[in-house]
């Protein structure tokens, strides 16, 4: 059976990337009648900051990316945070240490700490192990004395010589790794927490999972995984690795980072997160007005195409089409300019209905309330082409729900002439008798009068429709004029003539 994990650590707020590969975990899912599910890797204590998982469970709520299992569902392969598993690990780190293929680690930080000093590129490696304090070059009892004298210590992998670790990668196909290059990585910290290394082999293995679909920079990890899951013997359940392809900086510079949101100016996070420490604010897509159709369906193509020139998705689609062999290796560039096309696209396709909600937020910080949801809808629909976020809303629609008080007068020249004053003065005598206000019906009689008037229809139309919303913009005045309504267009032209 697929099963699938998206295994985030609580250390801030969701970077695109991250939320990129819960998707594609979860379309894969999906798309094999699999599993889906989330585990919190936190044991690291050090990195841990409040309000970072429950950011988690909001963000893939908000996209629509339920997970089957996790610490707020539970499931039978339970807990699902790694810090309440603890007792779990230490077994496999001393298992490790029997079969000779890891050792306890008396070094102190300040030890290690010294030895960065004299060698910048220290590494604690098969080169200088036996050279350090660990059960390999202590002798059998001294070790013991140790150990029992209760001496903290870790516990590190011993990275084999001369050995090239290979697997497939479902992506990047066969990947080779020299094990000189590798170094022995703690596995089981002295406060009795797993590293991640240790801790995600261990948990792969006891939720079954059968696929790990993770971000490139945790390829340089996989020969250790690879290792320690020959090392427990685990070798046949070891599942089929995929390393998705970096998200690249909009100029394909470099990786995108946390940070190049702010420089860039675009948000690099799901959501609005919070630093409670530094109490500062990085914006999110969604605080920004992403739909969160959009920004899934952005993230969907995000290294991955169907094969044809189409891209919009729905999520309902992308489980259809996904398909790991059309995922690309070549890093893929994050270009915001995209993302807003995608939300205006997205805008666009979906209903009014499902659109009012949000789009009554944006009346309400404006203080527009009791207005019809029907004449929220219509008016909606004369300018949602325009859109690109919900909040734009405003700036193409205001006036038809406030009167202008400012009037665009460079585009009435000569300004109100007596001549145009009374040519509306009459127009209006004349709405008021309308009984049906019909926006054809009323453009008829609209140029009709214009004509009679002698003057010409450029110098009528444009001062009508900064009567009315107070500016050159919006779309077609009849439009405008019958969405309006009778009396609001007899008051608002009143109101300009003043
Ligand atoms: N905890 C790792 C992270 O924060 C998970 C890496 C993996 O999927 O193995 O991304």
């Amino acid at each position: 059976k697929v099963r699938v994990r998206f295994a985030p650590s609580p250390t801030g707020g969701l970077h695109l990337g991250g939320v990129r590969t819960a998707l594609f975990n979860y379309l894969y899912a999906r798309k094999h009648q699999g599993d889906f599910i989330l585990r919190v890797e936190d044991t690291d204590q050090t990195r841990f900051v409040a309000g970072a998982e429950e950011y988690i469970n909001e963000c893939l709520a908000w996209c629509g990316l339920t997970p089957d299992e996790s610490p707020l569902k539970g499931g039978t392969f339970g807990p699902y945070r790694q810090s309440e598993r603890k007792p779990s690990y230490r077994q496999f780190a001393e298992q490790l240490i029997e079969k000779g293929y890891a050792y306890y680690a008396f070094d102190t930080a300040a030890e290690l700490e010294e030895q960065r000093k004299d060698q910048p590129n220290f590494r604690y490696s098969q080169e200088n192990r036996l050279n350090l304090r660990n059960s390999l070059s202590l002798s059998k009892e001294e070790t013991q004395e140790l150990l029992l004298a209760g001496i903290p210590h870790t516990i590190r992998i011993k990275v084999p010589t001369d050995e090239t670790v290979s697997f497939t990668d479902m992506i990047r196909g066969q990947v080779s790794f020299d094990t000189n290059l590798i170094d022995d990585k703690v596995l089981l910290k002295a406060d009795g927490m797993p590293t991640y290394h240790l801790a995600v082999v261990v948990d792969d293995k006891a939720m079954e999972i059968s696929h790990v679909f993770r971000g490139e920079e945790w390829l340089p990890s996989a020969p250790i995984h690879i290792l320690l899951w020959e090392y427990l013997g685990w070798n046949e359940h070891m599942p089929k690795w995929a390393h998705l392809p970096l998200i690249l900086k909009p100029d394909g510079n470099g990786k995108l980072s946390k940070r190049d949101g702010d420089r860039l100016g675009f948000p690099v996070y799901a959501m609005n997160w919070k630093d409670t420490q530094s109490d500062t604010m990085t914006k999110g897509f969604r605080e920004m007005g992403f739909l969160p159709e959009a920004f899934v369906n952005m993230l969907g193509v995000l290294g991955w195409n169907d094969g044809t020139e189409k891209e919009l998705f729905s999520l309902e689609e992308l489980i259809e089409k996904f398909s790991v062999e059309r995922i690309s290796k070549a890093g893929a560039k994050f270009d915001f300019e995209k993302a807003k096309w995608f939300n205006h696209e997205w805008i666009k396709k979906t209903s009014n209905e499902a659109l009012l909600p949000q789009i009554k937020d944006v009346l309400a910080t404006h203080k527009v309330e009791n207005v019809s949801d029907h004449y929220i809808s219509e008016v909606l629909s004369t300018v949602k082409e325009r859109l690109t976020f919900i909040s734009d809303f405003w700036e193409q629609a205001s006036f038809f729900f406030v009167q202008p008080d400012n009037y665009d007068l460079t585009a009435v020249k000569p300004k109100w002439s007596v001549e145009k004053m009374s040519f509306f003065q009459e127009v209006n005598v004349e709405f008021s008798k309308f009984d049906s206000w019909d926006a054809s019906a009323l453009e008829t009689f609209f140029k009709g009068a214009i004509q009679a008037s002698g003057m010409k229809m450029g110098e009528l139309m444009m001062p009508f429709r900064i009567m009315l919303v107070g500016g050159k913009f919006g779309p077609d005045v009849f439009q405008i004029v019958s969405l309006l309504g009778k009396e609001e267009v007899i008051a608002r032209v009143d109101k300009a003539l003043i």
